[in-house]
């Protein structure tokens, strides 16, 4: 039986070179973010909670300036744009799971990945500060506040003769790494896919996901 690879590639970390959340904390918000994220890192919060509460110390009038803060200084990894277009000739499906913010992930993607395949949390800027919403939180089987919970999107998106490979760098990939079939790694994730035992190999720009893609089509 032929299986139909199926992509689902992380965005902060990954397809960008850097967090683009902290790189906004670091510019925009008070001090008080470090101690949200400190309390992330312990698992003392959840992701959802910390991620909320960061937003929410700052003001919804700078949504303006934190997506070309952002345009100005974010980069893409090395080969994501011939990578994107690599999976449209091939008919490979490729969803971005993201835990970033769709009024920063959408235009940094513009033109690359449509907006029907990029799964990330929302935002409201009505209010005084901005309010994180989350339509793909953690469904009946995950109890980890993911905010946007990778593990429901794969269990959702997931096809009985699909070939599932993760994309990803961090602990957010985990748990959705250990559902794949196959990782392609960096960071943190390297680690704890050796550590683990996972079917993985690990890359550095996007030619080198190419290049294990096509190798894994051949062994499929
Ligand atoms: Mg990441
Ligand atoms: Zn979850």
């Amino acid at each position: 039986m032929t299986r139909q690879l199926v992509l689902f590639c992380d965005f902060d970390g990954t397809i960008t070179e850097n967090d683009n959340i902290i790189a906004i904390m670091k510019q925009f918000a008070p001090p008080e973010w470090e101690a949200l994220k400190d309390d992330i890192l312990a698992e003392r919060i959840s992701v959802q909670e910390g991620v909320g509460k960061m937003f929410s110390l700052l003001p919804s009038s700078l949504k303006g300036e934190i997506v070309d803060f952002l345009r100005g200084t974010a980069r893409l990894r090395e080969g994501f744009r011939e990578f994107a277009a690599w999976t449209k000739e091939q008919g490979i499906p490729l969803y971005v799971v993201s835990g970033g913010i769709d009024f920063f992930v959408y235009p940094l993607l513009d033109g690359i990945i449509e907006r029907e395949c990029i799964f990330c949390n929302g935002s409201d800027f009505s209010g005084a500060t901005i309010r994180i919403t989350w339509p793909y939180a953690c469904d009946g089987e995950c109890q980890n506040g993911c905010g946007c919970c990778k593990p429901s999107l794969l269990r959702k998106l997931s096809r009985p003769d699909g070939y599932h490979v993760v994309i990803g760098d961090s602990i957010t990939d985990v748990a959705v790494a250990k559902q794949a079939d196959y990782v392609l790694a960096r960071d943190f994730l390297l680690q704890k896919c050796q550590e683990l035992g996972l079917p993985h190999a690990p890359f550095a720009t996007f030619f080198d996901v190419m290049d294990h893609l096509q190798q894994v089509e051949v062994i499929v």
